[in-house]
């Protein structure tokens, strides 16, 4: 860890170093494997959001920046593509091992910048953890195909082989996992990188590329240029990048597949959602309720895969409750406070919207059986704070239930059957996840077979999937073809390439000498 945390920083609220930004509180650029400080003239503060206090301010890179970080990543394609898959693989291995040192300053930079609890946040590491640890098996990963003798003395081979020069554009919500999504997965396959985190918390980011250089990553192999619409568009634009990954919201990520795939270019975009949980009466009530508390308030709300939404069929609306008792029990405070359960939201722009959604549905006939709206938590007075906040009796044409809420607020609908519960998930535009808890495995069977959504929970609240398999949101969650991570990560990274050759049986060299006098 000490050597990434050299120069000394202090940094309110939370004790702990960075060494990227000593000199002055802005975060550098990473082009050609050099931490730059921007030319520009437009910064976007960070805040801590316990306190709003200002951690560090984001440059919008000049678009000379970005395109010098684009020359660097097409420079450093002409080797990084060529050089041995094997020499790809020792740098993941380097990289998981560093990743894991250093799993605890990674949590800390999190929280910081990001709020989540410090527990929270190292399972955010330890999540893209898995992505580099599963890209170690690279050289099985991208296996090709052959065919030998499709017709006399032919035979035909599929490669997969890098695109190029490919971009990553990150939400605020995981700053470890949807990074390690992306960049590790195409530079393992071959191609070099541009990445932009989330303006809002872009440290994290920071010291992985800084501990992938640590790994004996070359430099110019991935770049982290600093913006928002500016950057993105000029990663939608660019006719050298050949590849765009996307994680956050449905306007951005609409727009930057519609913009990307436009300009010719492969991109995949997971977006928004509204999960729902499905509570049957014959479910185990405590770890049942236990799970959904978890999954609705965990992380503030603040998880794509968070459940937003209970749906309790038949008798078990009764359990409603004691789900406001669990509810009721957890601790809101500044992440990095030991007990803290659930920790603030982004920003004051957040809570705000989050607020009024909550106050729609009250408008709109909803009832709000805890309130958290108000809390104030001893200490942190400023920061972004919501508490637990439970809807009951909501609609599906209720605004509280179309839109993504993005907070620590569980809508609850009550409904007689297990059909209807499956019509109103179906109905839903979002296809991100879902959950059924039961204790009847043909009732699961069922569920799991009528639901339309990528990725489902019998019995477990948040299934995403390890990277063995992928992340496989659908409908209006995602764009694309390829899903992030696992086997269909790869196939996003690479293109096949199919040899077909011919060598005639007839034409093989004559190994032995022939000895006796010519005639
Ligand atoms: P966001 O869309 O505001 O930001 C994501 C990225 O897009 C950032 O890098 C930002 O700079 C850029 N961006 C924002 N607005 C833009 C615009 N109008 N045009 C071009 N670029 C823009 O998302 P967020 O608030 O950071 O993250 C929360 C959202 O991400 C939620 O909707 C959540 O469900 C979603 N999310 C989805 C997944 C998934 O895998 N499906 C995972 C995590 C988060």
């Amino acid at each position: 860890a000490a050597k990434f945390l050299r120069s000394a920083q202090t940094v309110p609220g939370l004790s702990f170093f960075r060494n990227y930004s000593a000199a002055a509180p802005t975060t550098k650029l990473f082009i050609n494997g050099k931490f730059v400080e921007s030319k520009t003239t437009e910064f976007l503060d960070v805040h801590n959001p316990a306190t709003n206090e200002v951690v560090t301010r984001v440059p919008k890179a000049t678009q000379d920046e970005m395109l010098s970080a684009v020359e660097a990543a097409k420079e450093a394609l002409k080797a990084w593509s060529r050089a041995s898959i094997m020499a790809r693989q020792q740098v993941m291995f380097k990289y998981q091992q560093l990743i894991k040192d250093n799993i605890h300053e990674l949590a800390k930079i999190i929280t910081l910048e990001q709020g989540k609890t410090l527990a929270d946040a190292e399972g955010d590491v330890l999540r893209g953890l898995q992505v580099v640890e599963h890209c170690c098996s690279i050289t099985s990963l991208q296996l090709g195909e052959t065919l030998p003798g499709i017709a006399r003395d032919i035979d035909t081979h599929s490669y997969r082989v890098p695109l190029g020069v490919c971009a990553g554009i990150a939400p605020f919500n995981f700053p470890a996992m949807i990074p390690l999504w992306m960049f590790p997965v195409a530079l393992v396959c071959g191609n070099t990188y541009i990445f932009k985190p989330s303006e809002r918390v872009p440290g994290c980011s920071m010291l992985l590329v800084e501990m992938l250089k640590e790994a004996g990553c070359p430099d110019g192999v991935v770049n982290v240029i600093h913006g928002q619409h500016a950057a993105v568009n000029f990663i939608c634009d660019n006719p050298d990048i050949r590849a765009i990954s996307f994680v956050g919201s449905n306007s951005a990520g609409e727009y930057i597949y519609e913009r990307g795939s436009k300009n010719g270019k492969r991109v995949q975009s997971n977006m928004g959602a509204k999960n729902h949980g499905v509570v049957m009466p014959d479910a185990n009530k405590e770890s049942t309720l236990t799970q959904l508390v978890g999954a609705a308030f965990g992380a503030a709300g603040q998880r794509c895969m968070a459940l937003s939404t209970a749906v309790f069929v038949g008798e078990a609306q009764k359990w409603l409750p004691d789900l406001v008792d669990k509810a009721k029990k957890l601790r809101v405070n500044a992440g990095h406070i030991a007990d803290a359960d659930l920790g603030p939201v982004i920003s004051p722009e957040a809570k705000q919207r989050i607020c009024s959604l909550v106050q729609s549905g009250i408008d709109e006939g909803a009832s709000c059986v805890l309130d958290g709206r108000n809390i104030v938590v001893p200490g942190y007075e400023t920061g972004n704070f919501v508490g637990p906040t439970i809807l009951s009796d909501v609609k599906p044409n209720m605004t509280c239930y179309k839109e993504e809420i993005f907070g620590p607020v569980l809508v609850t609908l009550s409904v007689d059957t297990l059909d209807e519960a499956i019509d109103v998930i179906n109905r839903n535009m979002y296809g991100n996840g879902t959950a059924i808890f039961t204790t009847n495995g043909a009732t699961a069977r069922k569920f799991t077979n009528d639901i339309d959504v990528g990725q489902v929970g019998v019995n477990v609240p948040i299934p995403v999937p390890l990277p063995m398999f992928s992340f496989t949101g659908s409908r209006g969650s995602f764009r694309g073809d390829a899903n992030f991570y696992g086997k269909a990560g790869i196939n996003f990274y690479t293109q096949l390439k199919t040899v077909t050759q011919m060598w005639r049986e007839a034409d093989v060299t004559p190994t032995h000498s022939a000895t006796a006098m010519p005639v």
